[in-house]
């Protein structure tokens, strides 16, 4: 790469690190995981640490947090409030305590004491004080300055107004974490996606009285400057804090060795669900003032103290309760509901346990303390159980082997490929005859991928089967518009919405339809395979008398698995009366054959973001109709990356490494010959 090449490569991770930061801290709504986040941060460094070329004021290396908000007045901070540098195992912290003996200069032997602090998922701010009185507030802004938001923190009974306690110094900044309890959190949880966010917003309102609404608490644990202070380390200072009249952490401990330091942290790592707030990690600060004075400060961290974060992809936690999901082709999937914990940034209250064997074969019972995994995109999953925490009482999870929502037996299917029984269980309902099926089946048929009916989401599927407006997917097309009109929170500009992208999509096309039906193994691929032999609707209602069907053996890609379960479909008499409600409702399109040598002929497109007039699933269908493959991941074999509104950055960004051509609308357009 040429210096050119790898100075454009930073400044654009450097512009997407601000945006991020500015996302996060000033409009407290993040866009990218902390796992993301913290990748870029460590993308940056690296290129600083390989090319020493390379420099920024906004570098994660030289700044902290945003700049301050123009709704506040700017104030500069006596002394920068900093961030702190992060370790993440033994070996971090052995790395941190070597460097600090290092630039002591002291033997390896030395035992070095450290304040101990569980590290509070809120915001900082610094409070001042002057002769006892509270005067002045402020946010950590970008570390030099921070915003007055005195009369917000006013609001807050943790902080004193006023302290006459002898000792307190003349003139100090009081610093701490403003955060939110739990409970509380749970209240506006839709509007923040984690503590951290929801304290800073409620925080930074322009109106305090918006503040004063949201029990927002506070923790001191150090100050930036002090007139006049004789403390000389920080655990008395912690218990000078406490005097004054101001809320410390409950579980902060004097402590030295690695060892010591490591065992503490798990032990908070598994009280983390009984804590009334959200901790992150653990923070160590060398506990004697002077040494802090003789390290001093790097660049945007002090070096006298460090945080232990804790794990990103995974978190400790407790299983409440062990709930039964039953899915559209009846398989019952079994969910812990555990105590909320805080994965990444991201607070999960629910994890999988994939199915029956899963649970046997962990033992996994209700009351254990487990390990919740949520790594990428992937639902989060208990890895473990921790047998030393299980209760002596606890009982084995007896799997319901009637399911839970018809009460029909449950089996578990001979699998020919692998000449095993299934791990999965499934309720021997036929379909719309269990109740939960038939409400998957409906939330199937209007999904993105199959009728979707702008509008008709997963929540409405809910609230109008239990109205009773719906019980099969033909009800969709014959809704009682008067009712709905009477329902809280609909009149008649939605019922009329609703009405409008109904009637859209009485349009559809055979493939779509045969997917919409939620047939067991037929997805979209083999819906596509199906229609195409087929050609026409006709030709696939045929396929209800059984001769039919072994027709369905010509198609390359379609085998005995799926053919039996087709087979099973048209043998049963609610489906048949669906099929023939639907056909009288609908316009089910012949096939358009695909053009083999269509204008896409031999290119592979992958699609970001959102185009202009044209859905994700019509984008798809032109690219397949002039002969193009969509890709679901960019790698090699992707020809064409197309570029819409609110693209994902690292799609582009690794389009970009591997050298694929980026296109927008308007380019793709032109090598359909199409202009809009
Ligand atoms: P930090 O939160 O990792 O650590 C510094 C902060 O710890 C201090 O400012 C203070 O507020 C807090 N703290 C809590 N208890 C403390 C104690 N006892 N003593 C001292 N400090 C204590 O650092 P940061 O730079 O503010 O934020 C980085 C974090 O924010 C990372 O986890 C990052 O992933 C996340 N982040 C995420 C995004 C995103 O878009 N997802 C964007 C920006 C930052």
């Amino acid at each position: 790469m040429t210096e050119d090449t790898v100075q454009k490569k930073y400044l654009e991770k450097i512009k997407l690190y601000q945006k991020y930061n500015r996302l996060y801290y000033n409009d407290d709504k993040p866009i990218v995981t902390d796992q993301t986040y913290d990748i870029l941060k460590k993308e940056i460094i690296d290129l600083e640490n390989k090319y020493n070329f390379l420099q920024s004021e906004q570098s994660p290396t030289k700044s902290v947090g945003f700049k301050p908000s123009k709704n506040f007045q700017k104030i500069k901070h006596k002394v920068p409030m900093l961030s702190l540098g992060n370790a993440f195992n033994e070996e971090d912290l052995k790395t941190f305590e070597k460097k600090i003996l290092s630039f002591l200069s002291l033997k390896e032997i030395t035992e070095i004491d450290y304040s101990a602090e569980p590290k509070i998922d809120g915001i900082s701010a610094s409070l001042i004080y002057i002769n006892g009185k509270f005067t002045k507030g402020l946010s950590r802004g970008d570390g030099t300055e921070g915003e007055d938001i005195t009369r917000n923190l006013k609001t807050i009974n943790d902080i004193p107004q006023e302290i006459i306690e002898k000792g307190f110094p003349s003139e100090i900044d009081i610093r701490g974490e403003v955060f939110i309890e739990n409970s509380d959190f749970k209240k506006i949880s839709a509007k923040f996606a984690n503590p951290r966010n929801a304290a800073s917003g409620s925080l930074r309102q322009k109106d305090p009285n918006i503040t004063s609404r949201i029990p927002l608490k506070f923790i001191a644990y150090t100050f930036g400057y002090a007139k006049e202070m004789s403390i000389n380390n920080q655990t008395n200072f912690l218990k000078g804090l406490k005097i004054w009249g101001f809320k410390t952490n409950q579980y902060n401990k004097k402590i030295s060795g690695i060892k010591n330091l490591i065992q503490n942290h798990k032990d908070l790592e598994e009280k983390r669900k009984e804590i009334a707030f959200d901790i992150d990690g653990v923070v160590y600060k060398v506990n004697d003032f002077s040494l802090q004075k003789r390290l001093g400060f790097a660049a945007n961290a002090p070096r006298w103290a460090i945080a232990h974060k804790f794990s990103a992809n995974s978190s400790i936690s407790e299983i409440i309760n062990i709930e039964i999901q039953i899915g559209r082709t009846g398989a019952l999937t079994p969910v812990a509901k555990i105590k909320p914990v805080n994965i990444g940034g991201v607070i999960v209250s629910n994890a999988t346990l994939h199915n029956e064997d899963e649970i046997i074969r962990k033992d996994i019972r209700i009351g254990d303390t487990v390990t919740v995994e949520r790594a990428g995109d992937v639902i989060p999953h208990v890895v473990s159980v921790d047998l030393k925490k299980r209760n002596k009482n606890s009982k084995k999870f007896i799997f319901p082997l009637n399911c839970p929502s018809c009460g029909s037996k449950t089996v578990k299917d001979y699998n020919e490929i692998t000449k095993r029984q299934d791990a999965v269980r499934r309720c021997v309902s036929k379909g719309y005859e269990c109740e939960k099926i038939a409400i998957e089946k409906i939330k199937h048929f209007v999904s993105k991928e199959a009728f979707n009916i702008d509008g008709f989401g997963k929540k409405i599927v809910e609230t109008f089967w239990h109205l009773k407006l719906i019980r099969s997917p033909q009800d969709i097309f014959n809704l009682d518009y008067d009712k709905i009109k009477k329902l809280e929170g609909w009149g008649q500009l939605s019922v009329s919405n609703l009405k409008f992208s109904i009637k859209q999509k009485i349009n559809i096309s055979l493939d779509r339809f045969i997917f919409a039906l939620g047939i067991r193994h037929i997805g979209q691929e083999n819906a596509k395979l199906i229609a195409r032999h087929l050609k026409s609707p006709s030709n696939f209602f045929k396929l209800s008398n059984n001769k039919n069907i072994d027709n369905l053996y010509n198609i390359n890609g379609i085998g005995n698995t799926q053919i039996q379960s087709i087979t099973k479909f048209f043998l049963n008499k609610t489906n048949l009366n669906v099929l023939s409600e639907l056909e009288k409702n609908l316009k089910i399109q012949n096939m358009v054959l695909i053009d083999n040598k269509g204008l896409l002929n031999n290119n592979t497109f992958m699609l970001t973001g959102k185009l202009n007039g044209v859905s994700r699933a019509e984008a798809k269908s032109l690219i397949e109709q002039n002969s193009g493959k969509i890709i679901n991941n960019v790698n090699k074999k992707l020809n064409y990356l197309i570029v819409g509104e609110k693209p994902t950055t690292k799609k582009i960004n690794t389009a970009r490494e591997l050298n694929i051509k980026i296109i927008d609308q308007k380019e793709w357009f032109k090598m359909l010959n199409k202009t809009s």
